[in-house]
Formats: structure tokens, sequence, C-alpha cells
């Protein structure tokens, strides 16, 4: 089987090359590398996309976190609620903001945050709830809107897995991931469901004065060049990345189907394995597939992640290690057992290929070959 790759970056280039090249030569002859006009057109595309009033462009998704919290003003001592089972990017900034971290652990089924673990973590110290709408499906936001709305707490949805996936509240509500709470983040990283080629982020919100601040703090704490009114960082999108991410937004859609036609192929093949358990979806959310994870049972992972190198399948664990235990971290005091549903996550999941250039032939190939090391 030719080349199977976690993601096809190069065969997904191949299809727009020329529009891409182009719009990137028009940045390149223009040289307006900082600040160049199609990143407002990006950005104005992608509210649109969204439905939402803003979308701030930054230079990475960990920044926009980071970004977000600054803007809502939390200060040192602050504690924020988050996941123990996520990409570290998003309590990083916590941590180095001078945040006090509280994990509460994830669900087995979705991987995403437990909410009914939420408001026992509650102090009066807490100021914010952080989801994390992990590999691309919505974490339980009606449960998260009606805690924070009860205890006058901010949300800050970590998107950068789960752009372009919806939410629908009972009341018949639908909405964009990432627009549910005051602010939404996400990433432009290559591999991520809207990447562009370099580092990129950003953060969204339907906050006129939020979005303000936001812009103001990326930009040096200023909004009068050299007067500079709060402390704020450097975190630019540059030009060239909004000009890929100004064409691949176009294609979105039909990235998310190609994405969640090769989730159906997995389900379908594999669903009635009793080794190989499929993700499960909650149900008031459009899954956009960032990543297709399983739960092996019964299975040594290591050795069936060396077979499936063998026959030339790729597959990565995400993530090998819950937060809590990572070295970084265990200055918050947590121990083994501490979060029983992300350390068993932790042992037992695995993610197959997944990107917008699976064919049927590979989708076969691996499916085959998994139902064959497990019979
Ligand atoms: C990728 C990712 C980030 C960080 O994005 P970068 O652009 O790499 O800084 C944050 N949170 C989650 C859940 C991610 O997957």
């Amino acid at each position: 089987m030719d080349n199977i790759q976690m993601v096809d970056l190069k065969g997904q280039y191949l299809k727009i090359k020329s529009e891409i090249d182009t719009e990137i030569h028009k940045v390149l002859d223009s040289t307006a590398f900082i600040n160049g006009s199609i990143i407002s057109d990006f950005s104005r595309n992608l509210e649109k996309h969204l439905g939402v009033k803003h979308v701030i462009p930054c230079a990475n998704g960990t920044d926009a976190i980071q970004i977000a919290l600054m803007a809502l003003g939390l200060k040192p001592g602050d504690e924020v609620i988050t996941t123990d089972f996520t990409f570290v990017a998003t309590v990083e900034v916590v941590a180095l903001l001078g945040l006090k971290l509280k994990f509460a652990d994830a669900v087995p089924g979705t991987f995403n945050i437990d909410a009914d673990k939420i408001e026992e973590l509650i102090t009066p110290a807490t100021k914010a709830i952080v989801p994390v709408h992990l590999f691309g499906q919505g974490a339980d936001m009606e449960k998260i809107m009606k805690i924070a709305d009860k205890h006058k707490l901010f949300v800050v949805e970590d998107t950068a897995q789960a752009i372009g996936g919806t939410y629908t509240f009972d009341n018949g509500n639908k909405k964009m991931l990432g627009t549910i709470g005051q602010i939404g983040t996400t990433s432009f990283f290559p591999s991520k469901n809207l990447g562009c080629y370099g580092d990129g982020g950003a953060v969204i919100t339907n906050d006129d004065s939020l979005a303000e601040k936001c812009r103001q703090i990326l930009n040096h704490g200023s909004k009068v060049k050299y007067y500079h009114d709060v402390v704020g960082i450097n975190s630019r999108l540059d030009t060239i990345q909004a000009a890929v991410l100004f064409v691949k937004l176009k294609y979105l859609n039909d990235y998310q189907q190609a994405r969640q036609k090769a989730a159906a192929y997995y389900d379908n093949a594999l669903k009635d394995s009793k080794h190989f358990i499929i993700p499960e979806r909650n149900k008031k959310s459009e899954h956009v597939f960032h990543q297709y994870t399983l739960k092996l049972n019964g299975i040594d992972r290591n050795d069936l992640q060396n077979y499936l190198k063998e026959k030339g399948i790729p597959s990565m664990v995400y993530y090998p290690v819950s937060l809590h235990l990572q070295k970084a971290y265990l200055n918050l005091g947590y121990k083994e057992n501490d979060f029983p549903v992300t350390e068993e996550l932790s042992d037992i999941v695995l993610s197959l290929p997944m990107h917008t250039e699976l064919t049927e032939n590979q989708l076969e190939y691996i499916t085959k070959t998994l139902l064959d090391y497990a019979k």
C-alpha cells in the first residue's frame, strides 16, 4: 500500500497548488509581510463562516489562549478549571500567567472534560472554565454554560482541534464551536483542520470590548503606535500564512466532509470488534475529526503500533501521559489515581491516520490490517 501518512499535507497542497502559489506570490510582490490586506480578508471570511463578530488572528493557538485569559483580566492566583486530557498548550499559558490550574477528569466515551466534575472544583477564586473540544468534537457545552452562568465564570473554548464543528443546545439553538463562551481560540498549525504552512492562530468573540482588548494585547498593548496602555505581547499572523488560510478556508467544508467520510469508514469497519472501541459521539455536536481515536481493549498498544508500522501504517498516541502527572505540573500536588479516566485513556487510546486525502483503498487496508492483528 502506497505511503499512508497520519496527515497528508503534500497531497492536499498539490490539489490547490496554483491558487496557493498565486496568493503567496502576491504577498511576495507586495512585500507586505506583516499586516498585509489579506489578513483582514481572511479574518472577515472566517467571521462569516463561524457566524461571529470578531476573528482576531494571532501568531499561534497557544498565544490565542493566553491573549484570551489576559483580555478577561485574570490575575495571578485566580483559578481556572480545565480538562486533564488535552495538549499541554491549554494549561501552559494558565501556568505562565500565574493562574491556578484546577483539573477535571475526562469522560471515557468522548474524551472531553467531565462537566459533572466541574462544580465541585469551584471556589471563590475561580474565574474561568476552559473546555477543550478534543479531537474535533464539542465538550458538554449545555452543562458547562449553565455552571458558568450560575457561578458567574468566564468560558474560554479551546477550539484548536474543532474549528468548523457545531453544537446544538436543547432549545434547538445551533452554534459553531468557539462561538459559545465569551471567547474561543483556535490554531492554524499545519496539521489542524484549518492549517496554514507555518504557525498561526486566532481569538474568536462576539464581544466588542473583549475584541478590542485582544487586538491591543497582541499588539504590544498598543492601540496607537508607540503608546502602550497595557502590558502586551507580540503575536501576529503573518501575511503569507493568511494568504494560505484565505485559500484553504474556501475548502474547509469539503475537508470536513472528507474527514467525516473517512471516520464513517473506520466506524463501519471496526464497530463489531471487541478489541477496537470506536469513538463515541456527543449527539449534540457535529464531530469534525481532527483525530480518529480508538480505545484498545485487551491489546498491547506497543506491539500493535510496531505491527502497524511494519505494514506501513502510522499511528499516534494522543496523549500518553495525563497532564496532572507531567513533570512540569507536579508542583500542583496531584498524584496517581487522582483522575482515573484520563490515566486509563492515556494507556489505551490510539489515533489512526486522519486527513483529507485518505482513499478508500487505504482505509480498507488500514482496517483489514487492524482486524487481522486482533484475530
Ligand atoms: C494545537 C493545540 C493548541 C496550540 O496551538 P499552537 O498553534 O500549536 O500553539 C492548543 N490547544 C489544543 C487542544 C491543541 O490541539
